[in-house]
């Protein structure tokens, strides 16, 4: 039997997104037959050598893609990056604590709103005034609080923080939409973690990446399925760890690995960002949604001038195969998701098709 390939399709969905063909393929393979074992990947027990050894390697391609210190643990659990939003105020709040947020987003708001349930809950800052199209600045962090947590990158409205602010308190933050697109510094962060759909694999796994040393220290009884230390003491083996999507993981870090790592990925990531802002800035019939310094070089929000002219420029777009860039409802418009694997080809059609349709309709 063959793998049949698929139609050329530039694929800007915001997530589940696309990943490395390369990767797509060593992935139906394994499906087949697992490194020349007989057994699907999928029929494999994840307690068996094989799969013990896909876990190790997983863990430790995150620590080394991100350069993490050495005693930081690695874990990839189910239960999305939401479950994240009551995870860690378990793991990071003291009873009758309280945490720090900064809300610059609809998954800021969840992650808010989940922290609520558990304790006090500041928000110290917000960009919620101005339909999140910001990035706030100039605020404190109070220094009795028991963490604080930010959103990197914010998939739905397109910005980013490019640089985080010094914290006198532990720092979380959620990197869905942007872990291993550019180089951070790891120990800045007690807890890293995001759903992996969106940079580093398919939908299924979540990965925490965490200091446990400033981990779980808040006296607190929780369940064990949401207590970090506990996941990171058993390897990620306390329950059934979503194999597949591990390894797809796995799969797609030893491609990022082989094109030269995340520094290498923030230049491409980059060089495609520009491209396609520049053509929103250069066109008059478009225009960017997000403060411009605060622009993400992941999601690219975009609105028509004149919103008669969407059907027709959704015409042209769908007709050059590129698919997924309606925007989220909350801000309308476009959206055009250039996570890692998305070629600059497929930014190019775009823009192609950009410049195209403002020749004949400007
Ligand atoms: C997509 C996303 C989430 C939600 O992830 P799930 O895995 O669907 O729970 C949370 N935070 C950010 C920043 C996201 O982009």
């Amino acid at each position: 039997m063959t793998v049949a390939t698929k139609k050329k399709v530039h694929n800007y969905s915001a997530g589940p997104c696309i990943l490395p063909q390369e990767v797509f393929v060593q992935a139906a393979q394994a499906v087949l037959d697992f490194e020349g074992s007989g057994l699907s990947i999928l029929e494999i027990s994840h307690r068996s050598k094989p799969f013990e050894a896909v876990m190790a390697k997983a863990q430790a391609l995150v620590k080394e893609l991100l350069g993490a210190p050495d005693h930081y643990q690695v874990v990839f659990l189910g239960g999305g990056a939401s479950t994240g939003f009551t995870t860690v105020p378990l793991n990071y709040m003291k009873p009758g604590g309280k945490s720090a947020y900064v809300n610059t987003g609809e998954w800021a708001t969840r992650a808010i709103e989940e922290s609520k349930l558990v304790g006090e809950t500041l928000v110290v800052a917000s960009s919620e005034d101005k339909n999140f199209s910001y990035i706030p600045k100039g605020f404190e962090i109070p220094a009795d609080a028991d963490y604080f947590q930010l959103t990197s990158n914010n998939t739905i409205f397109g910005s980013q923080w490019k640089q985080f602010p010094k914290s006198p308190v532990p720092v979380v933050c959620d990197m869905s939409s942007d872990i291993f697109s550019r180089p951070v510094q790891v120990s800045d962060f007690a807890l890293i973690y995001g759903g992996a759909q969106k940079n580093m694999g398919p939908a299924g796994a979540t990965v925490y990446l965490f200091d446990p040393e400033r981990t779980g220290n808040t006296g607190r009884k929780i369940s064990p399925m949401l207590d970090l230390k506990n996941h990171g003491a058993k390897e990620s083996m306390y329950n059934t760890p979503p194999v597949f999507a591990v390894y797809v993981s796995m799969l797609t870090m030893q491609w990022m690995k082989k094109v030269g790592g995340v520094a290498e990925i923030e230049k491409r990531n980059s060089a495609k960002a520009k491209l396609l802002y520049d053509a929103i800035d250069r066109l008059p019939m478009f225009k960017g949604t997000t403060a411009v310094e605060d622009r993400s070089p992941m999601n690219a929000t975009f609105v028509m001038s004149d919103a008669a002219l969407e059907p027709a420029f959704d015409a042209l777009w769908k007709e050059a195969g590129i698919s997924g860039i309606r925007g989220h409802r909350s801000v309308g418009g476009y959206r055009a998701s250039m996570y890692n694997a998305l070629p600059i080809e497929s930014v190019q059609a775009l823009v192609d098709v950009m410049e195209h349709f403002a020749q004949k309709n400007g």
